[in-house]
């Protein structure tokens, strides 16, 4: 079964894609922890991993990110 993604903003067809970390894992941390580099990578976040599925909006140029269970 084929997902389709609509844009919550604009209500089109979203395309779906990756968006690819070069070397280091990308990880979602909440304003008030963004506290630096160093700390960064110790804070509490959502880790993705080198690679992140999404979807992308043409019209509205937005991206939208499925976020995993907290499994790890
Ligand atoms: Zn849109």
């Amino acid at each position: 079964m084929e997902s389709v993604n609509i844009c919550p903003y604009f209500g089109t067809r979203m395309k779906l894609g990756v968006i690819h970390g070069d070397r280091y894992r990308l990880k979602w941390i909440p304003n008030q922890e963004n506290r630096g580099l160093m700390l960064q990578w110790f804070s509490k976040g959502i880790k993705f991993g080198h690679s992140i599925e999404s979807s992308y909006c043409e019209e509205c140029r937005k991206i939208v990110i499925d976020v995993e269970s907290k499994s790890n």
